[in-house]
């Protein structure tokens, strides 16, 4: 699925709860996928690969848990962020939602606007390619553990940014990023960055990825950002 947007998917089976939050996504721009249980929910991660999701604990059938396993355990989902609510008094399963894979929790009822700055956060901390992994797509090849970048082998001369830059496209090949959203990502702490900054070090990016009869790997696309793309 190709977008600007950040999509959440949010398995609550309270309803009320449920368009709450649903609402409140909405009116911050985020694309919203809705399942009332686990199963759902499941299905929906792995066929629309959310960029976040918020998972309730206590859910029927399939628990919240047992949700949040299985979504670490799979190689498509592992990568996204999840955001458990959970119950007052629930320490020991904070704990074990933590263990279980769960990146943060917020305890029930919490404050819509927290969650959000919460959910906000998370996203910019997520960095879909792991740390330690070696990210093929079509012929580039990123080593995240000796930070370094290849084209058909050949090393290729990144500067921290422009390597920075690449693995958040390496982790969503195909995805259209903003310039919004590559700035969260490259610069998290620095607020001062220009969004002119952005197509500087995508410029420079593309100069280090050329190569003699080779496609340029990225694509920039009018009006809305710049995507990793040798597709077609
Ligand atoms: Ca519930």
């Amino acid at each position: 699925m190709k977008h600007s947007e950040p999509t959440v998917l949010i398995v609550e089976d309270e309803a009320a709860q449920l368009e709450l939050l649903k609402f409140n996504f909405q009116k911050q721009d985020f694309r919203t996928l809705v399942a009332e249980d686990g199963e759902e929910g499941l299905l929906l991660a792995q066929e629309y690969h959310p960029d976040l999701i918020i998972l309730d604990w206590m859910l029927p059938e399939l628990s919240g848990i047992e949700v949040c396993r299985q979504l670490k355990r799979n190689d498509k989902t592992r990568e996204i962020p999840i955001l458990m609510l959970t119950a007052r008094g629930e320490e020991n399963d904070k704990v074990r939602g933590l263990d279980t894979g769960a990146d943060d929790y917020v305890v029930k009822p919490y404050s819509v606007k927290e969650l959000l700055a919460r959910a906000r956060a998370m996203i910019r901390r997520s960095n879909p390619v792991r740390s330690g992994e070696v990210v093929t797509y079509a012929d580039i090849t990123i080593d995240t553990e000796q930070h370094k970048a290849y084209r058909d082998g050949t090393l290729l001369k990144l500067g921290p940014t422009e390597y920075r830059l690449l693995s958040v496209f390496m982790g969503r090949p195909g995805r259209v990023w903003s310039r919004d959203q590559l700035l969260e990502r490259v610069w998290p702490h620095d607020l001062d960055i220009d969004l002119r900054t952005v197509d500087v070090h995508v410029g420079r990016l593309r100069k280090a990825l050329k190569q003699p009869d080779k496609r340029d790997p990225i694509r920039t696309i009018r009006a809305a950002g710049y995507s990793l793309d040798l597709e077609d």
